[in-house]
């Protein structure tokens, strides 16, 4: 008998994957659908659609259905993943017969949303569709040992959110999300050269720079890089050089509103597991964590070893994935 298709998906703010036991990660898009307003169809949805970010007539417009970790439109949302799940068994050749998928929803949202996700994935075609929370995915797909009873910490910053959470036998322990991830950093980049130098730049810019210069320890070796924006006294291009510590400096209130999450999540951990904090330290996952000197900052911070995630754009993926084994056990914790 042939087995059914086991996949994982994220339903990251940012970006979507979908996981395949068989084949690994076989689909990583941005989270964006380009619609168009009149007709209300789908034009383009994923790397297309964040192409045409700030680039489209009026009446095709790119969404981006998840925001802020919730689900801000749910209707796009569907048509997004049935448009992804399409693209995989097309161009992979995964057969997508009666799929067993795994979602891993933001943690954020509400039972409605969830059960519109769970819906969404359903009605195509799926035989068995599982829900698994965002920690939980983030700690098996990087590796930390989520069945012992043992504290992991696990830190995702991600498009919209950070998550923290702490994991121990199976369950979430303590989990903490805020409302600060990567869309934040770039949006405050955004202001500082607008407030800064009246130019005004894109999303796409904002990101690049981010990642290009942005770095999170105040004490980094500078560097600096040049922008394109509009000005916004006489309406004409402009470009202008602006340096990795005037990044750091307009990220900083994000980064700390980032640690305090850490630390609280941390004060208020039952006391049995700290020691296992202070011997294993905690993990960083998603996007956020690939930051310059993130790392280091926090350790600086916080006292515990800070440990980097092998592969922290897929791991949620991964682990969403490979969670299927362990499925029923987390299902029991969890009630
Ligand atoms: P989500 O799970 O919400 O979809 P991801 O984990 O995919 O989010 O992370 C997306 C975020 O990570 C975006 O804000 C993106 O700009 C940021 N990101 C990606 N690579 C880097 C990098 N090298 N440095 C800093 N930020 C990065
Ligand atoms: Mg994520």
């Amino acid at each position: 008998m042939l087995s059914n298709t086991e996949i994982g998906i994220d339903l990251g703010t940012a970006n979507v994957l979908i996981y395949s036991k068989q084949k690994g990660v076989v689909l990583n898009e941005p989270s964006v659908v380009a619609i168009d307003v009149h007709t209300k169809n789908v034009v383009a949805v994923g790397t297309e659609a964040k192409e045409m970010v700030g680039k489209t007539p009026k009446n095709i417009v790119p969404i981006r259905p998840l925001q802020e970790g919730v689900i801000a439109d749910y209707d796009v949302t569907a048509k997004m993943l049935k448009e992804f799940m399409k693209k995989v068994s097309k161009k992979v050749g995964l057969s997508m017969r009666k799929p067993i998928v795994v979602v891993c929803t933001p943690s954020g949202s509400t039972s409605v949303e969830r059960r519109a996700i769970h819906n969404a994935v359903s009605s195509y075609g799926a035989k068995q569709v599982h829900l698994i929370e965002e920690p939980v995915a983030a700690a098996i797909g990087a590796d930390l040992p989520v069945d012992e009873p043992l504290a992991n910490v696990i830190v995702d910053i991600g498009g919209g959110t950070t998550e923290v959470g702490i994991i121990s036998f199976g369950g979430v322990v303590s989990c903490n999300a805020i409302r600060v991830g990567g869309d934040r950093f770039d949006n405050e980049i955004i202001q500082y050269i607008r407030k800064e130098y009246n130019v005004l730049i894109g999303d796409r810019t904002a990101e690049n720079i981010k990642i290009e210069i942005g770095n999170a320890h105040p004490d980094h070796k500078q560097t600096e890089t040049e922008v394109r924006g509009r000005d916004m006294v006489t309406g004409l291009p402009k470009t202008l050089t602006v340096t990795s510590s005037e990044i750091h400096s307009a990220l900083k209130e994000s980064l700390d509103q980032i640690l305090e999450a850490i630390r609280s999540t941390l004060e208020n951990c039952p006391p049995e597991l700290s020691g296992d904090i202070v011997d294993h330290g905690i993990v960083l996952t998603g996007g956020g964590s690939l930051l310059n000197g993130i790392q280091d900052w926090l350790s600086d911070e916080i006292f515990v070893p800070v440990h980097l995630a092998p592969n922290p754009l897929e791991s949620v993926a991964i682990g969403t994935g490979k969670s299927l084994k362990i499925i029923d056990k987390l299902q029991k914790a969890s009630k």
